[in-house]
């Protein structure tokens, strides 16, 4: 199985041949659309960076792929061989999840992202997004995963990893409460 973490196209790029080798492909029910398009729609900015980097991220197309595996509510993977929870949580995007491991590690995708100069500097440093359709549901999903108790947080853009600690102490400057 290949699990996507959302819909955006720097996300899924490789997904149409790996999905016609007939791997399972798992997507947040809210962001098939934009798999199947291959486009990115929505790119809300979150600062300065987002607006400069949208008109470019915005042409970045692909052919898109059809997921077999939808997700609505927290789903445990193991009957695909993985021990982990994918769950959806709103505010990247409309269908974003975060991957819960049993080992400890947690998959977020793009609720946050690390390090300065595209992860070069302080490469585990968290930051806010430069993209968020909802910051109010990306604090919901931070504050989600942390109640989880996480060692590590991976991170789409920089990183890897960052601690589960450094979020906390962070998590205002990266999504403000509500
Ligand atoms: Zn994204």
């Amino acid at each position: 199985m290949v699990v996507l973490t959302h819909g955006h196209t720097d996300h899924t790029g490789a997904v149409n041949a790996v999905s016609r080798a007939g791997v399972p492909i798992a997507i947040g029910a809210d962001d098939a659309g934009l798999l199947e398009r291959g486009a990115n729609e929505q790119l809300p900015a979150n600062g300065f960076t987002g607006r400069v980097l949208r008109p470019y991220i915005s042409r970045m197309t692909f052919a898109g792929a059809s997921p077999q595996v939808l997700v609505r509510e927290p789903l445990r993977l193991d009957a695909y061989g993985i021990g982990a929870l994918m769950i959806p949580v709103p505010g990247h995007t409309a269908g974003s999840c975060v991957v819960l491991l049993d080992d400890g590690y947690a998959v977020v995708g793009d609720l946050l992202r690390a390090g300065f100069a595209f992860g070069r500097i302080r490469p585990h440093h968290p930051l806010r997004h430069y993209f968020a359709e909802d910051v109010s549901g990306v604090r919901s999903a931070l504050d989600l995963v942390l109640d989880h108790n996480p060692q590590q947080l991976y991170v789409g853009h920089g990183g890897p990893n960052v601690s589960a600690d450094d979020v906390r102490r962070r998590i205002d400057a990266i999504a403000p409460p509500g």
